[in-house]
């Protein structure tokens, strides 16, 4: 299927790794022009090099800076001529209890997952209505679906911004000039923050982090982690021009693990 976006510019945000990564070398395999932004410069330019060796038609451009920060928007907005296609993105929140987060630890995950995307929406989106095309994938955390006790600062956050999109994306001034804005909610993907948290849940058990990554596999019904490959397939096909009629939508692509039919 042709995706027919070759030639638009994507942001995609928090992209040297991982989910964001994966979406930009789908989107790159398109034919889509990308800048791409991390907080490490040298990740990023090495991701950046990969890229142009996928698809030297295209032109990616590579800022490095804090994407939670106005001035790390302002120099990713400033790297694309236009922005067709936004893909919002950065690290989740620590875990933890909620009896140790203060004030300034919930500002913080609120900043970036919620305030961040919604900042780089208001910043794009009323241009992509006047063009007659856009499209904005959020990435936020099967967590908002089933939520994890340990991960209440993403779980709040990230509910947040689902609720703001939920009425964000039906403004008819919006679907109706074919923009379009969706969530992609991650179940487990291997990924570097998957070890991560493996790592962390094998410190404080005693386990092997191979017993937990099994573990964690056998409770999937794929009995498999994503890979970011996977992820970056769907994110493609949401940002394609055959997706106009599909807005406003929380999808999960997590193996089958969330047990509810709907
Ligand atoms: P990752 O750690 O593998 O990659 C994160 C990328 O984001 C890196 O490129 C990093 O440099 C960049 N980044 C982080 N904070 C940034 C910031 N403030 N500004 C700019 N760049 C920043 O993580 P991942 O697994 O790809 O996860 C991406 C998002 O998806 C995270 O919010 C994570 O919580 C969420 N998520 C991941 C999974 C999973 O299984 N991997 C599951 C559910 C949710």
């Amino acid at each position: 299927m042709d995706l027919g976006i070759a030639g638009k510019w994507a942001l995609v945000c928090a992209a040297s790794k991982g989910l964001g990564k994966g979406c930009a070398q789908a989107l790159v395999r398109e034919g889509v022009h990308v800048v791409i932004t991390a907080r490490g410069d040298d990740a990023l330019q090495t991701t950046a090099a990969e890229l142009r060796t996928l698809n030297p038609d295209v032109q990616v451009r590579a800022v490095a800076g804090d994407i939670t920060t106005p001035q790390g928007r302002a120099a990713a907005l400033a790297a694309a001529p236009q922005v067709d296609i936004l893909v919002n993105n950065a690290g989740g929140p620590p875990p933890g209890d909620f009896r140790d987060w203060d004030r300034d630890a919930w500002i913080r995950a609120i900043d970036a997952n919620m305030l961040t995307p919604i900042e780089l929406i208001k910043a794009t989106v009323d241009a992509m209505a006047n063009h007659g095309f856009g499209r904005i994938v959020n990435i936020t955390s099967a967590a908002v679906k089933a939520p994890i006790d340990v991960l209440g600062l993403s779980n709040g956050a990230r509910s947040g911004l689902t609720g703001f999109i939920a009425g964000l994306a039906r403004q008819s001034r919006l679907a109706g000039r074919n923009v379009t804005i969706n969530n992609l909610l991650p179940g487990a993907f291997d990924t570097e923050r998957l070890r991560v948290t493996m790592q962390g849940a094998a410190a404080k058990s005693g386990m092997s982090i191979e017993a937990i990554a099994e573990r964690r596999r056998q409770a999937v019904p794929t009995q498999r982690f994503g890979t970011v490959e996977e992820f970056g397939a769907i994110c493609a096909f949401v940002c394609s021009v055959h997706t106009g009629y599909l807005t406003g939508q929380n999808l999960l692509v997590d193996g089958g693990a969330y047990p509810g039919t709907f």
